[in-house]
């Protein structure tokens, strides 16, 4: 089950107390999900589509709540992809549907049907959470935190995906909309936005999980970043020494290595002997030992030495760290 399909059937499972938060989840999931038929004889049928058993359920619920409904629940198969329902919600044919169209929003009292739920429904910050619930159980999705931090809610409708916008900005959420092919998406990408939208839905089991492979991914992150910095340091022996080595090779050319002070042969041999080692270790191999910077210093001078005789190849021992 994808990480998306999880956070929704945890949204599906919790049912708001209060009248008006089931009010205001049930009018934005038909906002988003919801179709009118108006049939010969004026009779309006109101349906809602889902793809998801659970949102189903809920939207029976709710309805049966709030309107004390019994509503009907059709499966339809989709040729086209493989094992996808689709669970049509309808509500009883001989209703008052215009009482349930203004109960929701979506029908002024003049009877003119409105592009936006009205400010009444969205009054109180209980009612906020639950529409902005419901229009993510009606069209939202949250991409895994293993992968790119991403959370959307997609409508057809521009009118509704700003109100969504709008809602997202009054929690203090930095939401865009993008459009796709007559589709507008409502999205957030800052992880921490994103926890913060699943705790204002309620979705508190996906908020956990999130969080935890976040910082697992974090730790990895800087783990990663680590053995970076080592590889990295280890590049820089390695060309540091190779450097070394060429101008070592290029002054033998020229002298012969006894005619060195015996410190600068002692540590031009070794190096030669062991091009991998870094300055510590070469210092340790000294007889005594040798502090780095007392490598470092022999081969300065060797470095001083190559330039007074004209010899190409730069030592650069302070390439390491
Ligand atoms: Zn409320």
């Amino acid at each position: 089950m994808s990480f998306s399909v999880e956070t929704k059937e945890e949204l599906a499972r919790v049912l708001a107390e209060k009248r008006c938060c089931q009010l205001a989840e049930l009018s934005a999931l038909f906002r988003m999900d919801g179709s009118l038929q108006i049939s010969a004889e004026h009779h309006v049928a109101l349906t809602i589509t889902t793809e998801s058993a659970s949102v189903a359920r809920k939207i029976f619920r709710l309805i049966k709540a709030v309107f004390g409904l019994q509503t009907q629940i059709m499966v339809r198969h989709k040729r086209r992809l493989k094992k996808s329902n689709v669970y049509v919600i309808s509500l009883p044919a001989r209703i008052d549907s215009q009482n349930v169209l203004q109960a929701l929003g979506i029908m002024d009292q003049e009877g003119n049907f409105s592009l936006e739920p009205d400010e009444g429904m969205l009054k109180r910050h209980c009612c906020r959470r639950a529409y902005l619930r419901g229009a993510f159980l009606g069209g939202g999705s949250v991409n895994s935190p293993e992968g790119a931090y991403h959370l959307e809610i997609i409508t057809n409708d521009e009118h509704h995906a700003k109100t969504i916008c709008e809602l997202l900005q009054r929690f203090e959420l930095a939401a865009k909309i993008s459009q796709r092919k007559g589709w507008y998406i409502v999205y957030l990408k800052e992880s921490d936005q994103i926890v913060e939208m699943l705790n204002i839905i309620g979705a508190h089991t996906a908020l956990f999980s999130f969080e935890n492979v976040r910082i697992v991914k974090g730790m990895r992150n800087q783990v990663n970043r680590l053995v970076n910095c080592e590889t990295a340091n280890l590049n820089k022996t390695v060309s540091a020494s190779l450097r070394q080595k060429e101008l070592i090779e290029a002054l033998m050319s020229r002298i012969s290595v006894d005619s060195l002070p015996a410190p600068l042969k002692e540590i031009a041999e070794l190096r030669l002997q062991y091009p991998d080692a870094s300055l510590k270790e070469l210092g340790q191999m000294l007889t005594p030992p040798v502090g780095k910077s007392g490598v470092n210093h022999r081969f300065r001078k060797l470095e001083a030495l190559a330039e007074q005789l004209g010899v190409s190849g730069k030592s650069n021992p302070e390439g390491e760290h």
